[in-house]
C-alpha cells in the first residue's frame, strides 16, 4: 500500500530507517533487530541504498524479506546518481515483482572515486528527475523525497532549499522526509514556509538518537547537520563524567524530548534513523506511547 494512504489513516506514528548490513553473515542479527522493532508497529520501514558503498544489491532482498517475513510496509531508497534510465526502470520492476510499492527518490552524492565528477552532464541531475520518471512509469507507486530544514551543503540558501523541496514534491513526491536535525525550530519554520508557498504535503521529521560521541561525529560529518552548542556541551560533559554509557543516556533523552515536541508541534509522525539498533528506538517509542 502507498505510504501516503497509510498516513491518511493513522497519526501520530513512527517510521524506521535501516541500512543493509554489507556482510550476509550479519543478516540474521539484522532481521532479529527488525523483528524486535516491529513491536513499535511502524507505519513503514525504509532501507537505504548504496549509502556508504557496496550494498545496493542488498536493498531489494532486504525490503522483500521485511515485507514477506515480518509483514512490515517497506520503502526502498533509490539513488539516481550515475545511473541510466534502463537501470532505474529495471530496479523498479524488480521492486514491483517483490510486492514493494514505495520508493524514496534520491539523487545521492557524487562518487568519491571519480575526481572531477559533475552532475551537469548526468542523465539524472536531481532527485526531482527521478521522482518524475517513477511517476511516469509507475503512477500508482508511492514516492517520497528528501527535505533539508538545515540547508543541504550544496544549497546557497534556505530559500533555494525550500524552492527545490516544493519542486520535488510537485514532480511526484507524495511527502518528504527530512535530513536529521537537532533544533526543532528549523523544522517548524521550514514547514511553515512551505505551507506559505502553497505546499500542503506531509513533511516527516527525521530524528537521530545520538548514542556515542564517535558515531555522532562520523554521521554529522557525512550529512552536514549541526549540533546546537548547548547539546554538544552536555554530550561532552557526559562523556567526561561517565564515558559512552553516559553519552547514550543524554543522547537518548534528547531524542525522546525532541520527538515528543515535534509531535506536539504538529508533525504527522517521526522517522527514526535506527542505526540498526533496537533498544534505543524501543525506548523512544515507549516514551511516546507508541510501543
Ligand atoms: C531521508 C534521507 C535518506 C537518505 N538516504 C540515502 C540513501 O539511501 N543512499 C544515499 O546514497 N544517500 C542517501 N541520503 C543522502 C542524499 O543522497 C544526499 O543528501 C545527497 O547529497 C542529496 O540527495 P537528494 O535526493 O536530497 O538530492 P536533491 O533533491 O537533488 O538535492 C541536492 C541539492 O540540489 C538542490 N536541488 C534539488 N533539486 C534541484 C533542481 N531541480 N535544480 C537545482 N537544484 C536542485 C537541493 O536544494 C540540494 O541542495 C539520504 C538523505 C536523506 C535526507
Amino acid at each position: 500500500m502507498r505510504i501516503i494512504d497509510l498516513m491518511g489513516r493513522r497519526s501520530p506514528f513512527l517510521s524506521l530507517e535501516f541500512f543493509p548490513p554489507k556482510e550476509k553473515e550479519a543478516w540474521p542479527k539484522f532481521f532479529s533487530t527488525a523483528e524486535k522493532l516491529a513491536a513499535l508497529d511502524p507505519l513503514f520501514v525504509s532501507v537505504t541504498y548504496g549509502a556508504g558503498g557496496g550494498t545496493q544489491g542488498n536493498t531489494l532482498d532486504i525490503v522483500a524479506r521485511l515485507k514477506q517475513d515480518l509483514g512490515l510496509e517497506p520503502m526502498a531508497h533509490l539513488t539516481c546518481v550515475g545511473a541510466t534510465e534502463a537501470v532505474i526502470l529495471d530496479f523498479l520492476e524488480r521492486l514491483r515483482a517483490s510486492g514493494i510499492h514505495n520508493v524514496l527518490a534520491l539523487r545521492g552524492d557524487a562518487p568519491k572515486d571519480q575526481p572531477g565528477f559533475t552532475f551537469e552532464n548526468q542523465p539524472f541531475r536531481h532527485a526531482s528527475d527521478l521522482a518524475s520518471l517513477i511517476r511516469k512509469h509507475h503512477p500508482d507507486m508511492g514516492v517520497a523525497v528528501t527535505a533539508y530544514p538545515e540547508p543541504h551543503v550544496e544549497a546557497p540558501s534556505i530559500a533555494d532549499e525550500l524552492r527545490w523541496a516544493k519542486h520535488k514534491l510537485e514532480s511526484g513526491g507524495d511527502f518528504a522526509i527530512t535530513q536529521l536535525f537537532f533544533d526543532n525550530r528549523l523544522y517548524v519554520d521550514f514547514v511553515e514556509r512551505l505551507r506559505a508557498m502553497g505546499v500542503d504535503k506531509p513533511v516527516l521529521p527525521g530524528v537521530l538518537p545520538i548514542l556515542s560521541l564517535k558515531s555522532a561525529k562520523f554521521i554529522l560529518s557525512l550529512c552536514g547537520a549541526s549540533i546546537p552548542g548547548k547539546f554538544l556541551a552536555a554530550l561532552e560533559k557526559a562523556f567526561d563524567q561517565g564515558g559512552d554509557e553516559a553519552v547514550y543516556r543524554v543522547g537518548l533523552d534528547f531524542a525522546k524530548n525532541q520527538a515528543r515536541e515535534l509531535l506536539e508541534k504538529g508533525a504527522p509522525g517521526v522517522h527514526l534513523y535506527t542505526l540498526n539498533r533496537a533498544e534505543p528506538c524501543l525506548e523512544i517509542g515507549e516514551s511516546l506511547g507508541l510501543a
